[in-house]
C-alpha cells in the first residue's frame, strides 16, 4: 500500500457525496471520489471536483473506476452516495469482482431497509461487508456534520467508527452523533422512521401556520415572533427555527412564501414507513396523515374546483388571541410528543420482532444534532427512553400531558369548526384518546364481525379468553 492511499472512497458526486467528501478531507481523512459516466453526458465530474477544491489536498478525484479502486487502502471502504433502488444493485454488481474478502461497502443513501436486509446477507455470504447507513442533515449536514445511522456488519462498523466519528455532528456532550444501530438493514429502517417523524413535524408546523394566519389573522412577522418565543420556552427545534426564518423572507414587496406553489413533493421514505407500520400492525395514524396531507395537497386543480363548489373559506377565531396562542403552543407540543411516540413505537415493535435490540435512547441521542428532527424534545427523549419504553408512561410528563391534552382537543375542535383541515393534529388527538380509553367501542366491531361473518368474539365475563359465536339475527 502506498503512503498516499486513500482511507475512504466515495462513489456518487451528487450534493451528498460531494459534501461528505469535503467533510472527510477537512477532518484529515484521505478520500478518493468517483462518479459514473453516462452516455452523452461525459464530464469528468470527480476529477473536476477535486481540481475545484485544491485547498483540500487529501481529496483525490478519479474518472476511471479502476484507478479509483487502486487508490484505496485495504480493506477498501467504499461509500455509495447514489440513488436508492436499482442503482445500488447495479453498482454493487459492478464492484463485486474487484473487491476482496474483508472489503467494506457502505450504502449512505435512502435505501428501503428490506433491500438492505437482503444486501447485507448476500454480501456477507460472499465474504464482503455491507454497512447500510442512514444519513440525515441534507447538504449542510453532510458538509458540516451529519447524523449517521450505520447498521449491518458490526465488524465493518468497528473499522469505520473512527472515520464516521470524525465527520459526524456532535451532541451536547461533544459525543459524535453516530453509533452502531443494529444488524441487517436496521440503520436504513430507523432513517425511514426518522423521515416519517420529519414529515409529521413539518405538517404540524404547517397546520399551526395555517391556524395563525387565517384563524388568528396574524402577519408573518407576528407568527415568526410567536415561533421564536416558543423556541425559547422549551420547544426549540431545527424545523421550528427554519419556519420562523422562512416567514420573514421577502420577494420584492411580497413574502416569498406566498409565491411558493402549495403542492408538497415527496420521495418515498414517508410512504415506506406506512407500509412497514401496516405490515407490523403498528398504529401510525398521525404520521400517516402527514403523508396523506402531501398527497392531497398535490392535486391542486381539484382542490380549487371543490373549494369553489363548496364555497370553502377558513374561518377566523373570535377568542382572545393571547389565550389562543398559549393553547396552540400546548396543542403543538403534545402533537410533537405523540408524533415521536408513534415513530419510536414502530422502532420498538420492529426491533422486538426482528431481534435487532435497538437502543431507543441511543437513537434519540444520535438524532439530537446533525439531523432534520433535532430538537430540545429529542434531548429529553434520550433520558426518557433510558428508563421508559413509552413517552405516555413517563411519570415526569404525566401532569403536563394531561394539561396539554385539553388544549389539543380544544384547538382541533375549534379548527375543524372553522373549516381548517388539521390532519396531523386531529390524528394525534384521536391516537392519544384511543390509547387512553378503557372501554373502546370495539365491542361493537366484534359484534358486527360475528353477525355478518361468524368471526367469533371473546367475552368480558369469561377470563378464559374462549371464543364465542352468537346467532345475532335470530336473537333480534
Ligand atoms: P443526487 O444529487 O441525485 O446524486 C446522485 C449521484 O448518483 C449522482 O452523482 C449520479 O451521477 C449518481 N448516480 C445516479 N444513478 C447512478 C447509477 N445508476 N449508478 C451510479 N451512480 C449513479 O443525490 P444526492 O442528493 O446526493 O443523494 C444521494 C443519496 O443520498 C440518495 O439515496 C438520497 O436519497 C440520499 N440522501 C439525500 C439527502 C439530501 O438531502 N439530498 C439526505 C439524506 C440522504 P450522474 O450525475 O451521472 O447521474
Amino acid at each position: 500500500i502506498s503512503q498516499a492511499a486513500s482511507h475512504i472512497g466515495i462513489i456518487g458526486m451528487g450534493v451528498m457525496g460531494k459534501s461528505l467528501a469535503l467533510n472527510f478531507a477537512e477532518k484529515g481523512v484521505p478520500v478518493s471520489v468517483y462518479n459514473r459516466f453516462v452516455e452523452g453526458k461525459e464530464e469528468n465530474i470527480a476529477s473536476q471536483f477535486a481540481e475545484e477544491n485544491t485547498e483540500f489536498p487529501l481529496l483525490k478525484g478519479f474518472d476511471d473506476l479502476a484507478g479509483f479502486l487502486s487508490s484505496l487502502q485495504s480493506p477498501k471502504k467504499i461509500l455509495l452516495m447514489i440513488p436508492a433502488g436499482a442503482a445500488i444493485d447495479q453498482q454493487i454488481a459492478q464492484l463485486e469482482s474487484s473487491l476482496q474478502a474483508g472489503d467494506i461497502l457502505i450504502d449512505g443513501g435512502n435505501s428501503f431497509y428490506e433491500d438492505s436486509n437482503r444486501r447485507v446477507k448476500d454480501l456477507e455470504e460472499k465474504g464482503l461487508h455491507f454497512v447500510a447507513m442512514g444519513v440525515s442533515g441534507g447538504e449542510e449536514g453532510a458538509r458540516r456534520g451529519p447524523s449517521l445511522m450505520p447498521g449491518g456488519s458490526r465488524e465493518a462498523f468497528d473499522i469505520l467508527a473512527p472515520y464516521l466519528q470524525k465527520i459526524a455532528a456532535k451532541d451536547t456532550h461533544a459525543n459524535p452523533c453516530v453509533d452502531y444501530i443494529g444488524p441487517a438493514g436496521s440503520g436504513h429502517f430507523i432513517k425511514m422512521v426518522h423521515n416519517s417523524i420529519e414529515y409529521a413535524e413539518m405538517q404540524a408546523l404547517a397546520e399551526i401556520y395555517q391556524l395563525m394566519k387565517y384563524g388568528l389573522k396574524l402577519t408573518y412577522p407576528e407568527i415568526s415572533k410567536v415561533l421564536k418565543n416558543w423556541a425559547n420556552e422549551g420547544l426549540r427545534s431545527y424545523l421550528l427555527e427554519i419556519t420562523a426564518d422562512i416567514l420573514l423572507v421577502r420577494d420584492g414587496r411580497e413574502y416569498l412564501l406566498d409565491m411558493v406553489l402549495d403542492k408538497a413533493g415527496q420521495k418515498g421514505t414517508g410512504s415506506w414507513s406506512l407500509t412497514t407500520a401496516l405490515n407490523f400492525q403498528v398504529p401510525y395514524s398521525p404520521l400517516s396523515e402527514a403523508v396523506t396531507a402531501r398527497m392531497l395537497s398535490s392535486n391542486k386543480s381539484n382542490r380549487v374546483e371543490l373549494a369553489e363548489y363548496y364555497g370553502h373559506r377558513f374561518g377566523a377565531f373570535a377568542e382572545d388571541k393571547v389565550i389562543l396562542i398559549e393553547k396552540l403552543k400546548n396543542a403543538y407540543a403534545l402533537t410533537r410528543f405523540i408524533n415521536h411516540e408513534v415513530g419510536f413505537d414502530l422502532m420498538k415493535t420492529v426491533s422486538e420482532k426482528e431481534g435487532w435490540n435497538l437502543n431507543l435512547s441511543e437513537i434519540a441521542r444520535i438524532w439530537t444534532n446533525g439531523c432534520i428532527i433535532r430538537s430540545t424534545m429529542m434531548e429529553q427523549l434520550v433520558g426518557i427512553f433510558k428508563d421508559n419504553t413509552s413517552i405516555f408512561t413517563t411519570k415526569s410528563l404525566k401532569s403536563k400531558i394531561k394539561e396539554m391534552k385539553l388544549d389539543l382537543t380544544y384547538i382541533v375542535g375549534l379548527g375543524l369548526q372553522h373549516s381548517h383541515a388539521l390532519p396531523v393534529m386531529s390524528a394525534a388527538a384521536n391516537y392519544f384518546l384511543s390509547r387512553i380509553t378503557t372501554d373502546s367501542p370495539a365491542n361493537l366491531i366484534q359484534a358486527q364481525r360475528d353477525y355478518f361473518g361468524a368471526h367469533t368474539y371473546q367475552r368480558k365475563d369469561d377470563p378464559s379468553g374462549a371464543f364465542f359465536h352468537s346467532d345475532w339475527k335470530a336473537s333480534v
